[in-house]
């Protein structure tokens, strides 16, 4: 399959898709509707860090399956996270690009297996900020990833828990500008788990592009008042591709495209 490396100077990536893979047709409605918006990536979930035992896990290996057969079929790099060490040769056969969840950011032993065994293909890792860690924190984490030998991982802001109840997570904006003076890794933008709410979304998309962010991740569903996991925080297609648009126009005034 053909598709833009995880990240290009002079590019904003996007990272959308659903929170949770859910069926096949879920999944081709999304992907059909970002390759006709000229996008590069799909993300998805297959085993979902959920809060509570009782919620929505994940369809697992099934879910890799579809997500792999839309991304072929419309041109879509593919990114699930992975959650066990034992998942991570099983999953690398079927996705392009793994995630790590905020969740396991110090889980040490899921970020040495995963490091290990891209160290040779290069697969890229999207690697989230612990929801109350610090940066310095996070970027040495980071070279449990870099120290195998992949260079290709990129860094994920994704908001951090504080005592503000207004917002799902306090998304830190200044993390970007940060990142880019202490690190040469591109830094990504998860907007939509900070947000928490469809309404807040589009403002903090605005801000980190025009904060510098290498890359977005939006969750983007067809049907979010039916989603199994983040319905509330969730873009129909076409919301999405309405702020696709000024997304587009505020990259161009900083002399990015996104692809
Ligand atoms: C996700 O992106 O699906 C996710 C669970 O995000 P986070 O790890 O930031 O909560
Ligand atoms: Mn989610």
């Amino acid at each position: 399959m053909t598709y833009v490396p995880y990240h290009k100077q002079g590019t904003i990536t996007m990272l959308a898709g659903p929170c949770s893979i859910e069926d096949p047709e879920q999944m081709e409605e999304v992907a059909s509707a970002l390759e006709r918006m000229g996008l590069s990536w799909i993300r998805g979930g297959a085993f979902k860090p959920r809060s509570s035992p009782y919620s929505f896990q994940g369809l697992g290996e099934e879910g890799l399956r579809i997500i792999k057969e839309v991304g072929t079929a419309h041109h879509l790099g593919t990114l699930v996270e992975v959650v066990d060490t034992a998942h991570v040769d099983m999953m690398l056969d079927y996705v392009d690009a793994l995630q790590i969840g905020t969740r396991n950011m110090a889980n040490f032993e899921l970020l040495k297996a995963v490091g290990y065994a891209t160290a040779a293909n290069h697969k890229p890792i999207l690697f989230k900020r612990g929801m109350a860690s610090t940066i310095d924190e996070w970027l040495t984490a980071a070279e449990y990833l870099t120290m195998g030998g992949n260079p290709n991982i990129m860094l994920c802001e994704r908001g951090l828990r504080t005592f503000e109840t207004s917002t799902r997570f306090t998304l830190d904006i200044a993390a970007v500008p940060v990142i880019h003076k202490r690190s040469l890794l591109p830094i990504c933008v998860d907007v939509s788990h900070p947000a928490g709410q469809v309404d807040l979304v589009p403002a903090l998309a605005k801000a980190a592009v025009a904060a510098g962010a290498d890359a977005l991740m939006i969750e983007v569903h067809p049907n979010p008042a039916q989603a199994k996991s983040d319905g509330p925080q969730q873009l129909t297609i076409s919301q999405f591709e309405e702020l696709l648009v000024q997304l587009r126009a505020i990259a161009a005034a900083v002399g990015k495209t996104i692809v």
